[in-house]
């Protein structure tokens, strides 16, 4: 006999199992929904929870409720967002990634290592300013455009081939 009031004419020991099975099935599918913070009749499974918050959070447009900065799916009430920010379980992940970003930027910069050499520079011979762009461009040396467009990115890598070889036959010739 089934909760809704079905009988399934089978063999009882199938019986049993099948309803054992429909048991399990049923426990595995209540602990993958989450009851939504604006309205407790709103089940929701956790793949949905980023579309379905948002309009419920315009639906009852509650004051007292607030977004967790680090994870949208966390609606906290506004007395213990203080607590929850403390124990929010997507906190780590979101630091771990802002630390990343940081770690990205500072590569950019070129370490600064101070003199060890006693020799006076005013007893080097005169070099030219060293001006990196000049250098590249007359050099073949593989240069590349960030942050542009793919258009112009793959507009500047046919033009870099070309100086290239340019650049290659010039030297080649010269040899
Ligand atoms: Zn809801
Ligand atoms: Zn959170």
């Amino acid at each position: 006999m089934f909760g809704n009031g079905v009988t399934i004419s089978v063999e009882p020991e199938i019986n049993y199992h099948l309803e054992k099975l429909i048991r399990e099935s049923a426990i595995v599918e209540e602990t993958n929904y989450h009851q939504c913070p604006y309205n407790a009749y709103h089940k929701i499974s956790e793949g949905k929870l980023p579309v379905h918050l948002p309009k419920c959070q315009k639906l009852y447009k509650s004051d007292n409720k607030k977004i967790c900065p680090y994870n949208i799916t966390h609606i906290i009430d506004e007395h213990e967002l203080e607590a929850h920010l403390l124990t929010c379980e997507t906190r780590p992940i979101y630091d771990r990634y802002m630390r990343s970003q940081k770690l990205n930027q500072n590569n950019d910069v070129p370490k600064f290592e101070p003199l060890t050499s006693k020799t006076s520079w005013d007893d080097e011979p005169p070099v030219l300013t060293y001006n990196p762009q000049q250098y590249c461009l007359a050099n073949p040396v593989c240069r590349s455009l960030k942050g542009a467009s793919r258009l112009r990115r793959l507009a500047f890598r046919k033009f870099e081939r070309k100086r290239i070889a340019a650049i290659k036959a010039r030297i080649s010739s010269e040899i």
